[in-house]
């Protein structure tokens, strides 16, 4: 069973000649240990696709399951759950909170999950640790680089062993170094049994992908299982 499974999902915005359709008849499965790339144009409806599979946004039709549960099926409060405990959502625009602390940003969504704050300091201190982090706890984002902000954000995201990561072009603004640090990050996440979803334009990013979904018009025109990467030919030519 897939982590996440799409089912002829479609969304449209408006009505008549204003109808939108940023979605239509997607199929995707993405399992666990397994990491998704998506790309497309501006507007071919990538980050629709991924609020509606964080179940920020509800489809027009078709279904969304998570862990085998059906979305549509949920109650506000099981949804609202799930968004605290199983999915972890990297904003295009990070959205720290400027007020918090790199680590009470990490920490914060354990606390509001009803986990002490020692605890949930803890939990935070770990991410930050193992995101390369550790040093840059007690400062404010402000305080931070954009790829270190990016990390904090991405600790949030992963904090409390969440099993699905969903990130909007989450290298958007950051230099080739910090993009593949992303994708090693989330790569990593994925050896531990995360499912992710990564929006990216970056085709050399997206190779590292195991699967990449292309969209157009809001719609999967191609899935592609990437060639092997460049390294891994030259290693295979035999040497003279
Ligand atoms: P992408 O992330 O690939 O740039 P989006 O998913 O943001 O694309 O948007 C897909 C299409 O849906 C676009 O045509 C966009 O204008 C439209 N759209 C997205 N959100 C809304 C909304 N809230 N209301 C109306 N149209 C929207
Ligand atoms: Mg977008």
């Amino acid at each position: 069973m897939s982590l996440l499974e799409l089912h002829q999902v479609s969304k449209t915005y408006g009505a008549g000649p204003s109808e939108v359709h940023a979605v239509a008849d997607i199929d995707l499965e993405v399992d666990r240990g397994s990491l998704i790339a998506i790309m497309g144009p501006s507007g071919s409806g990538k980050s629709t696709l991924l609020t509606i599979s964080g179940s920020l946004e509800e489809p027009t039709s078709g279904e969304v399951l998570i862990d085998g549960d059906s979305l549509q099926k949920m109650s506000r409060n099981d949804k609202a759950r799930l968004r605290r405990r199983t999915i972890g959502y990297v904003f295009q625009e990070f959205n720290l909170l400027a007020g918090l602390t790199a680590l009470e940003n990490v920490s914060l969504p354990l606390e509001l999950d009803g986990v002490s704050a020692k605890k949930a300091r803890l939990a935070g201190i770990a991410v930050l640790e193992d995101l390369g982090l550790a040093d840059r706890a007690t400062r404010y984002p402000d305080q931070l680089s954009g790829g270190e902000r990016q990390r904090v954000a991405i600790a949030r995201a992963v904090i409390g062993g969440r099993h699905l990561l969903l990130a909007d072009e989450p290298s958007g603004a950051l230099d080739q170094a910090n993009g593949e640090a992303v994708m090693r990050m989330l790569l990593s996440a994925c050896k531990k049994g995360v499912a992710a979803v990564v929006v990216t334009h970056d085709a050399q990013l997206a190779s590292w992908a195991d699967r990449v979904v292309f969209l157009r018009d809001g719609r999967i025109v191609d899935q592609t299982v990437p060639p092997p990467s460049a390294e891994s030919l030259v290693q295979n030519v035999p040497q003279p």
